[in-house]
């Protein structure tokens, strides 16, 4: 089975704990101020075998793992195949992102899948600071006791990788590092 993915790293931010994240390509909704426009297109990205993503995961040798995108719930299915062979062979927990309200998706097989999803479009006037979310009409989801408020981060925190001529900032940008990345970005722009 295929997958779209934007990029993926082993990382301490999104989440308690050394963690895989994956960010999967492509969107359909334009939030205003969207951190990673480029993860929207839905012929961008890179297509990776669900095995290929499989083997990283399992390489990379994590307790846990964050996905984010781009929208996961566009690619459900992939996702699901990746987590449910993934927790045949090593317990994970599992932390997800999505634009979606989590009444919407809630009968997707992925979200069974999901310990903590954060849902609800990033809404920028709404950006205030709180850890783990982007703007405060998201709500924390917790769908199973593997994680409780008392495990994540008390404050923003994120990280600025650079590939290429690529900048990459995982994790909630604080409002200094969102300032930094606009700045960036414009730069690359001129
Ligand atoms: S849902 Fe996420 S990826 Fe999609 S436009 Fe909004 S902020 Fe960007």
């Amino acid at each position: 089975m295929k997958i779209r993915v934007s990029w993926y790293t082993v990382t301490n931010d999104l989440g308690p704990g050394r963690r895989f994240a994956l960010w999967v390509q492509g969107c359909h909704k334009r939030c205003r101020g969207c951190i990673s426009p480029s993860f929207r297109d839905m012929d961008g990205g890179k297509e990776y075998e669900t095995d290929d993503i499989l083997r990283m995961i399992l390489d990379a040798d994590v307790s846990h793992v964050t996905i984010s995108g781009g929208e996961p719930f566009l690619q459900s299915e992939a996702l699901a195949d990746i987590l449910t062979r993934l927790r045949q062979q090593r317990d994970v927990g599992v932390i997800c992102y999505t634009g979606y309200k989590y009444e919407e998706i809630a009968s997707d097989p992925l979200a069974g899948l999901v310990d903590l999803l954060i849902d609800g479009e990033y809404v920028e006037e709404l950006d205030d600071g709180l850890p783990m979310r982007g703007s405060s009409n998201q709500r924390l989801i917790y769908l199973t006791d593997r994680y409780t408020s008392d495990d994540l981060p008390k404050h923003r925190t994120s990280t600025a990788f650079f590939e290429d001529e690529n900048m990459i900032l995982v994790g909630i940008p604080s409002k200094g590092a969102k300032e930094f990345l606009d700045m960036v970005r414009s730069d690359t722009d001129d």
